[in-house]
């Protein structure tokens, strides 16, 4: 059984920083009411959206580009649309009057990610950039961190930023749940993950493909790159011509050039979590795309908007199928040899598409080498913080990652033969 418990705390809010949030929560509203009309039907519920999944790869790209919101607010908005047409859906199938939801109050839902929790404040996603506000409590209770963010009894889930217009106040209403484990559900799949054994996916997004897995699957860039010069020299021709005919033909296709872009992207996350799913694999790592545009120099332009787009769509594909995400520092990831009873980092290593270690003579692909670096890098640093954390303290902790043919762990000791 599930217990969920929701405790309101007063915000401190800076001043100059309460627009912000104001702005932020008529954006949310926008994105949760496109949502609710995405879905909608007037002729019949069977015709009505209720998958989340579908509102949100309908949706996702347009909004983030409308509007200021992070990725995880969007995410959060599309849902509370969904949920809510999902709502009249089950009301209009009894035979209830039902019209379109819309979203009218002041309601912003955070997740882990949009909400970091601090000792006495709360960091919180704007549309311009982050804000820390304090918790007002009394001297006497438990800070929400303390309660909530530490205990162990307890899991944060999501909270609700309200405002209330009266006394011009926000509260933050913060919502974790615990398993009872006398329940029927045994509680047992949500022990904490993070001793918990894990198997991870390492994927390197590459020059010569747009992906390639620590199992060694490519997703190469071929037809994606031949479509976008398609497009290019369709748009180049009509471009010539000058007429406004040709300029409206211009426009509308890009429009279905950007459109066949997200889906093909789209194709490719599905793909890499499947991937992820058919190895076991618990986690799926990428690299940190911060800077990526001045690591790849050599990348086209569209292939850096296709390894965003991926990570976006992955990051939130991933976890609806029970896969976590986690990034690594990029560093050196192509110039290392993954041999694990090597690791010789050197320039002269790669040569394009090839990789050849100077000093072991392990070659493989550039590509697939740094795949595997990016998940072992993973797995080292989770398994170092875990035997050196005090709660876990034991040398049993265990993170695996899934190559071509075979597991390494973190420790460089292959279990199954592999490459
Ligand atoms: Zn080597």
């Amino acid at each position: 059984m599930e217990v969920r418990r929701t405790a309101p705390v007063k915000l401190v809010v800076p001043d100059e920083r309460r627009d912000d949030l104001h702005e932020t929560a008529r954006q949310f509203r926008y994105c949760a009411n496109r949502a609710s009309e995405f879905c909608w039907s007037d002729t019949s519920y069977t015709e009505c959206v209720t998958a989340n999944t579908t509102a949100r790869d309908g949706l996702y790209d347009d909004l983030r580009e409308e509007t200021g919101l992070t990725a995880n607010l969007v995410q959060e908005a599309i849902r509370r649309g969904v949920q809510a047409v999902k709502g009249c859906v089950e009301r209009w199938r009894q035979g209830k009057r039902v019209s379109r939801p819309e979203f009218t109050s002041w309601s912003l839902l955070y997740d882990k990610r949009s909400a970091t929790f601090y000792r006495n404040k709360v960091s919180l996603s704007t549309v311009n950039g982050r804000v820390e506000c304090d918790f007002e409590l009394p001297s006497d209770s438990p800070t929400p961190y303390e309660e909530y963010v530490l205990s162990e009894e307890f899991e944060f889930r999501a909270s609700t930023l309200q405002y209330d217009a009266v006394d011009d106040e926000f509260y933050f209403h913060i919502t974790t749940r615990k398993y009872d484990c006398d329940g029927d559900d045994g509680g047992s799949a949500e022990v904490s993950a993070d001793t918990e054994h894990q198997t991870v996916l390492g994927i390197d997004l590459g020059v010569n493909s747009l992906a390639v897995s620590s199992t060694g699957t490519f997703w190469q860039a071929d037809d994606y790159d031949h479509w976008t010069q398609e497009f290019e020299k369709r748009r180049g021709e009509m471009q010539q011509r000058g007429t406004q005919a040709a300029h409206n033909a211009v426009r509308r296709l890009g429009k279905r050039e950007q459109a066949w872009r997200k889906q093909y992207i789209h194709t490719v996350a599905n793909e890499v979590v499947t991937e992820a799913l058919s190895y076991d694999c618990d986690v799926i790592v990428f690299e940190d795309l911060t800077d990526i545009r001045e690591r790849l120099p050599e990348a086209k332009w569209h292939h850096v908007w296709a390894f965003r787009r991926l990570f976006e769509y992955v990051s939130y594909k991933a976890p609806e199928q029970g896969v976590s995400m986690e990034q690594v520092e990029p560093n050196h990831t192509s110039q290392r040899c993954s041999r694990t009873d090597c690791g010789f980092t050197h320039d002269d290593n790669r040569h394009g598409e090839h990789f050849e270690c100077q000093k072991c003579g392990y070659e493989t692909s550039a590509d697939y080498n740094a795949a595997k670096n990016i998940g072992l890098r993973y797995a080292r640093k989770r398994q170092h913080s875990l035997r050196s954390s005090p709660k876990s303290g034991s040398g049993d902790a265990e993170v695996d990652l899934r190559i071509n043919g075979g597991t390494l762990n973190g420790d460089g000791y292959q279990r199954i033969a592999g490459d």
